[in-house]
């Protein structure tokens, strides 16, 4: 390599071919504050993406920033891996005393690992020791990560085929509205539980996200998750959401599921639970069903001292209903820009879908979501498509967001459609 490269030369010429977003978006960040981010040529750009979700309460939160520091400077445990340190357990009150009891919820809380996905691996298999069954049911178009056990229920065939994850311990059953408006797919799913005379044996766990934000913005109805909740119930199959984009209120409320009402066996979160964008994860677990044994699933990275203290600090916005309201606005003002746009661009065959602050319009045409993500990056405004055809353009911007800062991203937007489909 020759040390005068320019930076995204050296990127294309070390970098695996796996890389995605260093192809969508073609720059070296530097910095990052709130919802801006500014690349090495000082351009600066609105954050739509907010690392996928990681990043709800926005880049180098001043308050998380300001703990983090003094906790440094006071030579606080870094790692720990699961020894109990006052980092963990003040994170674990305070979860407590303002997420779980003001909404009476009883969970256990464990720390599977840095990410969404062992989360989600280790509900699926806490599930099967439980129920001592060994499938799951996912959901069409689901995802859930990228280890063998959370690909085995991801609905996409693209990530899961070319490593020939085997389906004979996952079963994938159309999500709601997946089969059309005549047919119901909780009907189906429940023909198929009942269907004993094939041999289909009860699974341990159905796992589901309330929103399907991979899968491209696919919204579950409140009455499709309660009726859910209802079939895991009567079948003794323990039901597994996964919170891991939807929750940490991108949907307007702490736990996207609140909504429905329901209270699932498990939940599986991280993104934002680690407040700063720091690796974190959490599976929440119905006391009852706590069966693990001392050091049956453990992991060395369980253990991020600095992620509980910007963690602690994050579950400060939830301690009133200022912050959900506020995201309920802004979801608001969202869907009134994105609703005129479609009606502005009706040869677009454009559909707004979404909720809270997880919207973005899905195109009929191929092609469509793509080229739009790619011209307002030219204008500074960082967007991602969504779903298995990359066929929505998806509005995920920091929670902490303004409205100045919505309205000038959304403007980019507008701008972009305008100039591309005009
Ligand atoms: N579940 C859901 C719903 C997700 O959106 C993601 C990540 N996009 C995961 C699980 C996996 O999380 P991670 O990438 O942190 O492993």
């Amino acid at each position: 390599m020759n040390p005068e490269q320019p930076l995204l030369q050296v990127f294309e010429t070390m970098e695996s071919e796996v890389r995605s977003y260093c192809r969508s978006f073609p720059a070296v960040f530097v910095k990052a504050k709130g919802y801006r981010l500014w690349d090495t040529a000082q351009n600066e750009y609105i954050d739509f993406f907010a690392g996928a979700g990681a990043l709800n309460y926005g880049h180098n939160h001043p308050a998380m920033k300001q703990k983090l520091i003094d906790y440094l400077q006071n030579d606080g445990v870094t790692h720990s891996l699961d020894m109990a340190t006052e980092a963990k357990e003040r994170f674990l009150r305070r979860f407590w005393s303002v997420i779980l009891e003001p909404r009476k919820m009883e969970y256990k809380v464990m720390f599977p690992g840095p990410t969404g996905t062992n989360s989600v691996e280790s509900a699926l298999k806490l599930a099967r020791k439980v129920t001592g069954r060994t499938t799951v049911i996912g959901f069409t178009n689901a995802f859930h990560g990228m280890t063998l056990g959370a690909l085995a229920v991801t609905g996409n065939t693209f990530k899961r085929q070319g490593a020939g994850v085997p389906l004979h311990h996952a079963v994938s059953m159309p999500y709601d509205g997946y089969l059309g408006k005549d047919i119901d797919s909780l009907d189906y799913l429940e023909s198929y539980l009942n269907d004993s005379g094939s041999g289909v044996s009860k699974p341990a766990a159905i796992i589901t996200e309330t929103i399907q934000g991979e899968g491209g913005i696919n919204v579950a109805g409140v009455k499709w998750l309660q009726r859910l909740e209802r079939i895991c119930k009567d079948n003794g199959i323990l039901l597994i959401v996964d919170d891991v984009q939807m929750g940490c209120g991108r949907t307007g409320t702490f736990f996207s599921f609140e909504q429905a009402g329901i209270r699932p066996d498990l939940v599986c979160m991280s993104k934002s639970i680690g407040g700063y964008g720091l690796p974190m994860a959490l599976t929440l677990i119905r006391p009852e069903l706590d069966i693990w044994q001392p050091g049956e699933h453990n992991g060395t990275f369980r253990g991020n001292n600095l992620a509980f203290v910007a963690a602690e600090e994050a579950l400060r916005y939830w301690e009133n209903d200022i912050f959900a309201k506020s995201i309920e606005s802004k979801g608001m003002l969202v869907n009134r820009f994105l609703n005129e746009l479609v009606r502005l661009h009706p040869e677009l065959q454009g559909e707004v879908r979404g909720k809270g602050l997880m919207q973005g319009i899905a195109f009929a045409i191929p092609g469509m979501a793509e080229r739009l993500c790619k011209a307002v990056f030219a204008k500074g405004l960082i967007m991602e498509t969504s779903g298995t055809d990359s066929e929505v353009a998806k509005i995920m911007p920091p929670l902490t967001i303004d409205e100045d800062g919505l309205r000038a991203g959304l403007h980019i937007v507008k701008e972009s459609m305008r100039e591309l489909y005009e």
